[in-house]
């Protein structure tokens, strides 16, 4: 059995992710923070597609409770490696720099920077052992370009994108590929308070795009055909920026 861990994969992005992957044949980790009833339906769309899957509920935000619980699963099931993970919960808390709270900076950075590295440093020693391995980081068109209200947002990301690079050179050799696949506007809860219809005037394609759409580069980015692409930012966001 291939296993996969698709942290933020309840809903949105994460859960398009979770059902491609099960596609592709992966026993998918289907990893949450609070939205059990999401996490289960979830579920239950990777096992139309005829593979297993599990619920796997951790704050990537939290340092404890990953080691705690994705550690204890790794403990417990020592003949089972997670050969694809994907670092998609994040969260955005907006708001222009000059009246951030610390909260809104520290939640935003500890759930996508804290959760990459706690998260892969934790999965990528079982990889290098097999010497086989897909990290896939959804980052965002702000890491790239920044966005005004998006400080902490945008800097999150950044930094995924800079540890993306990084860490793609220090284990290339070890036959494991780092990538991130940055999206623009996607049709999901994160962006339902924007006016879509306002907003595509700026967008080449003229629309959000959607969950499946990323899920379709991250599937790719975790194939065979991938194997020689490693420390990249895919975009996909209709032409906004590159
Ligand atoms: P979403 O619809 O708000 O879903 C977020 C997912 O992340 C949910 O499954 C949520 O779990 C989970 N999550 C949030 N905080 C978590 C935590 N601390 N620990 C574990 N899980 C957590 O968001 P989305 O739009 O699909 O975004 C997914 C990723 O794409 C994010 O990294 C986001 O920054 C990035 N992105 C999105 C867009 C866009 O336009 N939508 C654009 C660029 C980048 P619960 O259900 O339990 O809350």
């Amino acid at each position: 059995m291939k296993f996969a861990l698709v942290t933020g994969g309840s809903r949105g992005i994460g859960k398009a992710v979770c059902i491609r992957l099960a596609s592709m044949g992966y026993h998918v980790l289907i990893n949450y923070r609070s939205n059990e009833a999401e996490a289960l339906q979830t579920l239950a769309l990777v096992k139309e597609k005829g593979v297993e899957g599990e619920i796997i509920r951790f704050d990537v935000a939290d340092k404890e409770q990953i080691i705690a619980t994705l550690g204890g699963w790794m403990e417990a099931n020592p003949d089972k490696t997670i050969e694809v993970l994907v670092n998609n919960a994040g969260i955005r808390d907006d708001g222009l720099m000059m009246w951030m709270k610390d909260e809104q900076w520290n939640r935003v950075i500890d759930t996508s920077l804290g959760g990459f590295f706690y998260v892969t440093r934790l999965v990528v020693n079982s990889m290098l052992m097999k010497k086989k391995g897909r990290i896939i980081n959804i980052v965002s068109l702000s890491g790239l370009k920044g966005m005004a209200g998006q400080t902490n947002y945008s800097a999150a990301k950044a930094g995924v994108i800079g540890a993306t690079k990084a860490l793609a050179q220090e284990i290339a050799r070890k036959g494991i590929t780092v990538n991130a696949v940055a999206p623009g506007f996607i049709k999901t809860d994160m962006t339902s308070d924007l006016n879509e219809n306002e907003l595509k005037a700026m967008i080449p394609v003229k629309r959000f795009g959607t969950p499946e759409e990323v899920a379709s580069t991250v599937g790719f980015l975790a194939s065979e055909g991938a194997s020689y692409i490693t420390g990249e930012v895919i975009s996909v966001n209709g032409g906004l920026y590159s």
